[in-house]
């Protein structure tokens, strides 16, 4: 810890005679408190257009939809859901192969729909797609079409009269910067949304093999192999470019409005290809498309999308783009969901921060029943405003998530290797009621880290030397960390490392036995023992009191200790047959394996060898959520900001708001939960929530915003006691300081 012989009065005066302090060494919690707004993602100012709209509304317009629709009702519509940002798209446009409404005759729609936009005082983005083009366009610029990998152009998979374009060549760099001015010019929107600007897969046309060659001297790859040369530079080059095509954009249409920006819809997390650090410096804000859950997608991935945007973003807005429908891989594009389910989407992006933006295809409702619900949460948020102007997330903990490691580690293993790791950890702490953000892997400097006393890296194996004297850094000052499986056991390129680049942390060397995937096989039938006799009342035993041994992970790698461990909770019990069951008996009750490597430098580390982070994702055993919460909190060592006691499952986030704390209870205990979509909520009962609250600090009153009553705070040294009498979807308790 950094200052651990100051009283919290004479932090507090530090704090304030310091004035800003965005210390670059760790902070001791009640820094927390008396600190700057967030690290902002870009130092540009963010024009007014962006920084304003909390609630966005978009009609992307059918082809017929000019000779359907009714404008009047959507301009009510905006206005009844108090929605202050728009996004609409049809005009009669000048340029040549810009395709224009068979149903258009000689309306503007366009036009009409910024008009109207406008008399409501509402900030206006265009959205364009440039994926797909027409015959036309393609006999006289055969060069602006997808090329497959056998040379021949790409028919469109689901428009079979369309021709896929390549995004890196002329078509996006010519032809759609000319409509991109065109649009600016006429319609003076204060932005450009992109959909499917990036690409539709690997485009082998002549401009891409060129330009490729030129920047690379190497031919397109032929596989998808990351650590394959072609692909490795492929990776890059397509990530430079596109940015690029975003600077030239920027440029073009500034010229015309100088506060205007693009609005680039793209992936989020570890598995986006593109460079998210350049594309946040270049955005004021960020659209997360994330329309629904799909397959067995968790109902707090919504907020996951928040936290990964936000580790890139900062403080600039960050909107959860949300669909009505249901979103599975049959595409029912004009369906309508469970009110509930979009609703629970919506409130647990609200909770992490988001701003909402509905989104809507066809002007033209063949469905109306979603119109109240998105109605209900958008006057709810208007209602609220003042108290979900967020400025920091009070949260000490924080999850590491990579692009290097899923681009060049985990390539078309990314969701196994890399994701499903984080996936573990965040089901962890969202089960465990632990407020956390997310951090990118670049932002590992010690002024993005200096909010958190934890990091966790879930497999984190792509890290570069720097990264990994930064996360030095980080422990020597007080930081802890939590690493699993073979993070750092490879370069940030992908390229493998004979021991591991955080051995000196870990204490722990590689054997170099590489495990090659099922050979030898993932782990059967082994074990964790734990060794209550020798630790008795370890803190990894909280809640496994019971239990002399738990379930193994299924793959752990070979490492040896480097130095002595003062305490080893966790011991390996061998792989052991399964079968014949007259065989099923352990060959080996003890070893002195360690499944987790705990020690105490400066701040605490905890290695585990294994990828029991990834294996709780897969099993979901509630003895793994044990170890990995009693990890956590050995970790952290320091009395928690928040408890909540109660029953349920709940997402909790905390925030810092001007004038308020605010605490975002998410009810997601529902039997849809793990596969929805949701068919209604469940109330869970009573909640205690437990906050900690420098002594300096005085709340008013507080109040909760669902339920719309005030509740009694009890006050006892620094910690605020309040109930909360039961939760239908969601609670928000205000408190005033
Ligand atoms: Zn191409």
């Amino acid at each position: 810890m950094s200052s651990p012989s100051l009283t919290r009065r004479e932090f507090l005066q530090t704090t304030t005679a310091a004035g800003a302090t965005a210390a670059v060494t760790h902070l001791a919690p009640s820094l927390l408190w008396g600190q700057a707004p967030g690290i902002s993602g870009s130092a540009q100012p963010v024009p007014t257009w962006a920084s304003k709209p909390q609630r966005w509304a978009q009609l992307t317009l059918v082809e017929d939809d000019p000779i359907h629709f009714d404008p009047a009702f959507w301009f009510d519509y905006f206005q009844r859901t108090r929605s202050d940002g728009g996004c609409v798209a049809y005009y009669p446009t000048d340029i040549p192969f810009h395709h224009r409404s068979a149903w258009l005759n000689n309306r503007d729609v366009l036009g009409e729909l910024v008009t109207g936009c406008r008399k409501l005082n509402m900030s206006v983005l265009i959205r364009t797609d440039p994926h797909a083009t027409y015959d036309d366009a393609k006999a006289a610029h055969p060069d602006w079409i997808a090329v497959d990998a056998q040379g021949n152009p790409r028919r469109h998979w689901s428009s079979p009269e369309m021709w896929v374009t390549c995004a890196l060549g002329p078509y996006n760099f010519e032809f759609m910067t000319a409509v991109h001015k065109e649009i600016m010019s006429r319609y003076k929107p204060d932005g450009l949304f992109f959909n499917r600007w990036d690409g539709s897969g690997d485009c082998y046309c002549i401009h891409c093999g060129e330009n490729f060659k030129a920047a690379s001297g190497l031919d397109l790859p032929r596989t998808t192999n990351p650590q394959d040369p072609a692909r490795k530079a492929y990776i890059q080059w397509r990530s430079d470019r596109l940015i690029s095509l975003i600077d030239l954009w920027n440029a073009e249409i500034r010229k015309i409005n100088p506060e205007a920006s693009s609005i680039p819809n793209n992936g989020s997390g570890a598995h986006n290809p593109l460079n998210t650090i350049a594309l946040s410096e270049r955005t004021p804000m960020l659209v997360a498309d994330r329309q629904a859950r799909r397959g067995l997608a968790a109902p707090w991935l919504m907020g996951k999308t928040a936290k990964e945007y936000r580790a890139t973003m900062g403080n600039k807005p960050v909107i959860g783009l949300f669909g009505v429908g249901v979103e599975e891989p049959y595409r029912w594009k004009d369906s309508v969901n469970s009110s509930a389910e979009i609703r629970i989407w919506v409130l647990d992006s609200l909770a992490n921060g988001m701003r909402p933006w509905f989104s809507k295809f066809s002007a033209t409702l063949h469905d109306e029943r979603w119109l109240n619900g998105v109605e209900d949460i958008y006057l709810w948020t208007q209602k609220n405003q003042h108290y979900l102007t967020h400025q920091q997330p009070l949260a000490r903990v924080a999850l590491v998530y990579s692009q290097q490691t899923a681009l060049y580690y985990g390539g078309d293993h990314a969701q196994t290797k890399v994701e499903d790791h984080a996936l573990g950890w965040y089901q962890a702490l969202i089960e465990s009621r632990i407020p956390f953000e997310m951090v990118h892997d670049h932002n590992l400097d010690s002024a993005h880290l200096a909010p958190y006393k934890t990091i966790i890296l879930p497999n984190i194996a792509a890290l570069s030397d720097a990264q990994c004297d930064q996360l030095r850094a980080f422990v020597k000052n007080g930081g802890s960390l939590i690493a699993t499986h073979e993070t750092s056991l490879y370069n940030e390129l992908g390229a493998p490392r004979k021991n591991f680049a955080l051995a000196d942390l870990f204490a722990v060397d590689f054997t170099g036995n590489r495990p090659v995937p099922q050979n030898p096989p993932p782990m059967l039938n082994s074990y964790i023992r734990l060794e209550h006799q020798a630790l008795p009342h370890h803190a990894i035993f909280s809640g496994l009191e019971d239990a002399p041994r738990v379930i193994n992970a299924v793959s752990r790698l070979e490492v040896t200790p480097s130095q002595p461990f003062a305490e080893t909770p966790l011991t390996l019990i061998p792989s052991y047959p399964d079968l014949p069951m007259e065989k099923v008996y352990p060959r080996q009750q003890k070893t002195n394996i360690s499944c987790l490597y705990l020690r105490q430098p400066a701040g605490r580390i905890a290695y585990f060898p294994s990828d029991i982070d990834r294996t709780f994702w897969e099993v979901l055993c509630a003895d793994h959520l044990k170890l990995l919460r009693n990890t956590l909190l050995w970790a952290n060592n320091e009395p928690p900001e928040i408890e909540v006691l109660g029953p349920g499952l709940l997402d909790v986030t905390v925030w810092r708001n001007p004038g308020s704390i605010t605490i975002h209870l998410v009810n997601l205990t529902n039997p849809m939960t793990m596969k929805g979509p949701y068919r209604d909520f469940f109330p869970i009962g009573e909640q205690t929530l437990k906050l900690r609250l420098p002594e300096a600090l005085h709340p008013k009153q507080a109040r909760l915003l669902v339920a719309e009553k005030s509740v009694v705070v009890d006050r006892s040294g620094e910690v605020l006691t309040i109930t909360v009498p039961s939760v239908l979807d969601h609670e928000v308790v205000a408190i005033d300081i």
